[in-house]
């Protein structure tokens, strides 16, 4: 029976992060210019990894997503895609990359089942990379992005967090970019998660901004009715092109949040906000039952009351969410460790 939290959202969403390192250093994720990293042996195994994935999925979870850090940076991915897709339960494997390593391992990616692909893509240009994300692997991210087109999967979507200041010039000409290959992008809103040390309600490029700034160049844009459970609302504009915003800071959407995460070593976090985690490590270590380990978990999920990104909608003054000190307590504070 799957599990239903406090506010009837059931477990049905599992976003698991591979690694906590990342080949690059976007300023609204990864801007210090040294990190605590989680310990080498705690990193889950490919096996353990899919141990708890067969729990979770016996409790109800029906989505996997695979993230990070930059989860193609663990060797040999499609090793664990193999491994995941055999859970007759998930119907949905899916994978978010910034895409400098995707080209090599597309095919790979495909034919070991992952189902989905989402690629982030702040900018066209390389230089604005190379400033805001300290890499000059623009060339192989768009590599990648072609390779995961010609692949097969069922889809392959384009992310682009859009900050003030920053990217919010390249809305047009990143929806062009988009529209011209038939891949749908999400505008995503800046959020103060942990990590986003720089983060400022100045720089957050509202959904109605972003909305305003299509219609005036396509004409008003028409919402598209679906799954109440998606985070991303979807629009439709005049000439078929359809794109989705992604307003997790202005209009969050806590109330429909049916995903759990997973770090790299095993902490089960119910909310990309949340303070504290389950560790799940040390009793699949310890040769705690199946059983034992799916009760931990649904025992969780059933007292679950998180509402973060409401809550922080909700504050009068809202700043940073963690300072570097308190990231550096506990790096499972970030969101590189957490899985975005
Ligand atoms: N490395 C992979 C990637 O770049 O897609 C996966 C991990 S990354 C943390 C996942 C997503 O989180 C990316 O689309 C990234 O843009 C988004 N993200 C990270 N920090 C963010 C922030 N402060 N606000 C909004 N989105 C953020």
């Amino acid at each position: 029976m799957t599990p239903l939290d406090t506010l009837g959202r059931p477990l049905r969403n599992l976003r698991i992060s591979v690694t906590d390192r990342c080949n690059m250093r976007c300023r609204y994720c990864m801007p210090e210019a040294d990190y605590v990293w989680l310990p080498r042996e705690s990193i889950l195994t490919f096996e353990e990894i899919d141990r708890l994935a067969s729990i979770f999925a016996t409790l109800g979870v029906r989505k996997i997503r695979l993230t990070g850090g930059e989860p193609l940076l663990r060797h040999d991915l499609p090793t664990l895609v193999r491994l995941l897709d055999r859970h007759a339960q998930v119907d949905d494997l899916a994978l978010t990359t910034n895409g400098i390593l995707l080209a090599r391992s597309a095919e790979a990616l495909r034919a070991a089942g992952l189902r989905r692909v989402t690629v982030s893509l702040d900018t066209l240009r390389p230089e604005r990379m190379v400033a805001f994300a300290r890499s000059a692997r623009h060339g192989e991210v768009l590599e990648g992005i072609s390779a995961a087109a010609a692949a097969g999967f069922a889809s392959v979507k384009l992310n682009a967090v859009i900050i003030r200041d920053h990217n919010m010039d390249e809305i047009l000409p990143l929806l062009d970019f988009a529209r011209d290959r038939a891949l749908e992008i999400r505008f995503i809103e800046y959020m103060d998660v942990g990590g986003a040390t720089q983060w400022d309600m100045r720089r957050v490029v509202s959904q109605r901004d972003i909305l305003d700034l299509i219609a005036r160049r396509h004409g008003p844009a028409e919402p598209l009715v679906e799954s109440a459970w998606a985070p991303a609302e979807r629009f439709r504009l005049p000439d078929g092109t359809v794109f989705g915003v992604i307003a997790s800071t202005t209009a969050p959407f806590c109330r429909t949040c049916d995903r759990a995460r997973l770090t790299a070593d095993g902490t089960f976090l119910l909310c990309l906000y949340g303070e504290r985690g389950l560790d799940l490590r040390e009793p699949l270590r310890m040769g705690a039952t199946d059983d034992a380990i799916a009760a931990a978990i649904a025992d969780a999920w059933v007292s679950r009351t998180d509402r973060g990104a409401e809550e922080r909608a909700g504050l009068a003054d809202r700043g940073v969410l963690h300072q570097i000190d308190s990231l550096r307590a506990d790096p499972r504070r970030e969101m590189h460790t957490r899985g975005g």
